[in-house]
């Protein structure tokens, strides 16, 4: 079988009740188009039905590709792994498995690669979240925007259309934190945004915790950024210039004046007031060391316990 047009890839965790709704309506979307595509479905380490679920499918539908890791690695990875894996001649279409981005809008993406875009990306314009989540998300894009050197547009996140040539140079980024929609906006070509409503989730529960978003959050802030750095440097010298005017003023105020300054509670103040400063300070160098550290390591981002595709197992050896 020649390489498809069009890989569609989707990551899954536990996602076994959206999954009947995401497999009809992928196969709506495939049985609807012209073109020639491939779902590449990743399965994440799910602990519930879902990989039961995909290996039944890959065996019985030779459009589904389906890959297994070994254990939970978090979305990131999982997308990487299937960007890796998908063979699409021309672009790859990038989904969650939840249905909170509709497959459908695949032809207008398409529309767009084919007027020479290379990345073609979604804007949420609207959520069907919790204000709260969507009050996270809208100050968190905002507050990467004015911090990054890289241009990440606003309330994007993967889901997006790249090309072939695209998905090879993220293949080709060793990156271990991974913050796949700054690399990709660093990657650079003709990119553009298409605005759309962000449903909510088919069924199930959000699989991202707390702790995961901030994990990414992070990685955002500090792989696309070196403004904590620099901060700390302009704090330190604000701190500096502070110092040093008291001193003058202490100074002066002894040998002019014979006054010797006192105040436990003031000293006591700014000594905690410092410390949580210098403590931020250690913090934010800490977070570009470690990922120094696990960079240097130069572990493989992933292991893949199995791939079925087209009706046949081959276990995978080496990624
Ligand atoms: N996901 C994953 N691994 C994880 C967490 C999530 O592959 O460790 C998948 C999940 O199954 C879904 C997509 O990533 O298809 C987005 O996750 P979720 O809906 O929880 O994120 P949200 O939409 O709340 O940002
Ligand atoms: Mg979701």
């Amino acid at each position: 079988m020649s390489d498809p047009q069009i890989s569609i890839i989707a990551p899954l965790y536990n996602e076994t009740d959206s999954f009947p709704h995401l497999v009809a309506r992928l196969n709506a979307v495939m049985d609807a188009s012209p073109l020639s595509i491939e779902v590449v479905l990743v399965d994440d380490g799910s602990r519930d039905n879902t990989a039961v679920l995909m290996q039944q499918l890959a065996l019985t539908d030779a459009r589904y590709h389906c890959v297994f890791l070994s254990r939970n690695y978090g979305h990131q990875i999982a997308l990487t792994a299937g960007i890796a894996i998908a063979r699409a001649s021309e672009a790859l279409f990038i989904i969650d498995g939840d249905l909170q981005d509709p497959p459908e809008l695949l032809t207008e993406f398409y529309q767009k690669f084919q007027e020479g875009y290379d990345v073609v990306y979604a804007v949420r314009k609207k959520r069907k979240e919790s204000w709260f989540k969507r009050l996270a998300y809208s100050s968190f894009y905002r507050f990467m925007r004015s911090i990054s050197y890289v241009n990440i547009p606003l309330d994007s996140g993967d889901f997006s259309l790249i090309s072939r040539r695209v998905a090879d140079v993220l293949s080709q980024m060793p990156e271990e934190s991974r913050f796949i929609r700054g690399m990709r906006s660093w990657i650079g070509f003709r990119q553009v945004g298409v605005e759309y409503e962000r449903d909510a989730r088919v069924a199930g529960e959000p699989k991202y915790s707390f702790k995961m978003l901030r994990k990414l959050a992070y990685n955002g802030i500090f792989n696309f950024s070196e403004y904590p750095v620099k901060i700390v440097t302009r704090m330190g010298m604000f701190t500096l210039g502070v110092a040093i005017l008291y001193l003058i003023q202490t100074l002066i105020k002894k040998y002019y004046y014979g006054d010797v300054p006192q105040g436990f509670t003031a000293t006591l103040l700014v000594i905690i007031l410092f410390s949580g400063i210098q403590l931020i300070a250690l913090g934010m160098i800490g977070e570009y060391v470690l990922r120094i550290f696990f960079q240097t390591k130069g572990r493989p981002l992933y292991v893949v316990r199995e791939v079925i595709r087209e009706q046949q197992r081959q276990p995978l050896v080496g990624i």
